[in-house]
């Protein structure tokens, strides 16, 4: 016990401090050491637990009288000077006023009417309105504002009024044994107001189920994930409190040419045994029209060709991405029997050059080459 600090140099406070003075101060040490904002801090906990104590002690007049004459030990719970129930109310009840405002509060306090919900709207998008925007009317189903009594929920010329029970706080105090708990008030339901004579189109509600349509801006650039925030268009809140938001969440269906890398688009295209071999020019789709493509001379099959510039321009800024695009050597199909002859012509007078017209061939019989001499070695 002799360990102990003076409850008033714990709290701060001078020995003929007022009742508020020793809840500011209390208030002040709580929040600045309470275990929420100071997870495992040993420290912080053992200077939460005695400024709570101080305070549990100082906001009795009792136990405070007993203090200033004996000390701790007139309060000790172990030197029998605690006393009864009751006294310790203090604690949970300024408990809950600083945390109650301060954390959320935890245990479903709220004041007054809600605020109305949030909602989602999932919006499937071309890949072109992605790129471009767009502007797409929605339909959502919704809780609207009642139009005859302007979301009060009260009969047209007459309001609602505060309820006497909880003040319009739409929580009560319950005290049991040692604690004082917040209930949502039975009264109003937590709403804070009575209506004593309620709109017959919502029957006191302040909503109604609607159908809404809106009208939504895509801008230009956005991809599957990103979402837009329409404030306010979420439900309305209950008896004129503020409407939730609307998020509209978008998602960019497959393209039937195109498949997007962040800001990169990407595109297979498949180019004739001819063109590959001498060269020549495509015809590339882009999203906004065509673009022609030079193909070099002895173009394999497979290479990757990048159009700077020709992607999508971000929705957050910053560099538009590329256009890549892969070209695939097409075997010719369905020959004639001159076209055959053409063929074995061809093939006649490459195998006279030797490896110099396959390059790949050749370093490929050079491998397997060696792959056989390693094993029988
Ligand atoms: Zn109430
Ligand atoms: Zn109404």
């Amino acid at each position: 016990m002799s360990t102990k600090v003076c409850y008033y140099e714990v709290l701060g406070v001078s020995r003929d401090a007022s009742e508020a003075e020793l809840k500011k101060a209390y208030r002040r040490l709580a929040m600045k050491y309470h275990p929420d904002r100071n997870t495992d801090n040993p420290e912080a906990e053992s200077k939460f637990k005695e400024a709570k104590e101080a305070y549990e002690v100082l906001s009795d007049s009792k136990k405070r009288a007993a203090y200033d004459q004996y000390g701790h030990a007139g309060v000790d719970p172990s030197m029998g000077g605690r006393p009864g129930a009751g006294a310790g109310a203090g604690f949970e009840d300024i408990f809950g006023d600083v945390f109650g405002d301060i954390f959320g509060g935890g245990g479903g306090r709220r004041q007054g009417a809600r605020r109305g919900s949030d909602l989602q709207y999932n919006l499937e998008l071309t890949l072109e309105e992605a790129v471009f925007g767009t502007e797409v009317k929605i339909e959502v189903p919704t809780l609207v504002a009642c139009k005859t009594c302007h979301g009060s929920g009260a009969r047209e010329g007459t309001s609602a009024t505060t309820c006497t029970t909880c003040g319009g706080v739409g929580q009560v105090r319950m005290q049991q044994g040692f604690f004082a708990v917040q209930q949502t008030c039975p009264q109003c339901r937590g709403k804070g107001k009575i209506i004593s004579d309620p709109c017959p189109d919502c029957r006191g509600a302040g909503r109604r189920n609607e159908r809404k349509t809106l009208s939504v801006k895509v801008p230009a650039g956005v991809d599957t994930g990103d979402r837009i925030r329409l404030a306010g268009e979420g439900e309305a809140g209950e008896a004129g409190a503020p409407a939730g938001d609307l998020y509209v969440q978008m998602r960019v269906k497959p393209h039937a040419i195109f498949t997007r890398d962040d800001n990169d688009l990407f595109c297979e295209m498949p180019i004739s045994m001819v063109t590959a071999a001498l060269g020549g020019e495509i015809e590339v789709p882009t999203l906004d029209g065509k673009l022609r493509l030079k193909i070099p001379a002895e173009t394999q099959t497979g290479k990757l060709f990048r159009m700077r510039g020709k992607g999508v321009k971000p929705v957050r800024g910053g560099p538009t991405g590329d256009l890549l695009c892969r070209v695939m050597v097409e075997t010719p199909v369905h020959l004639s029997s001159k076209q055959k002859e053409l063929l074995r012509e061809f093939d006649r007078s490459i195998q006279k050059g030797g490896d110099k017209h396959s390059p790949q061939n050749a370093s490929w019989t050079d491998r397997v080459k060696k792959f056989f001499d390693d094993l029988t070695a």
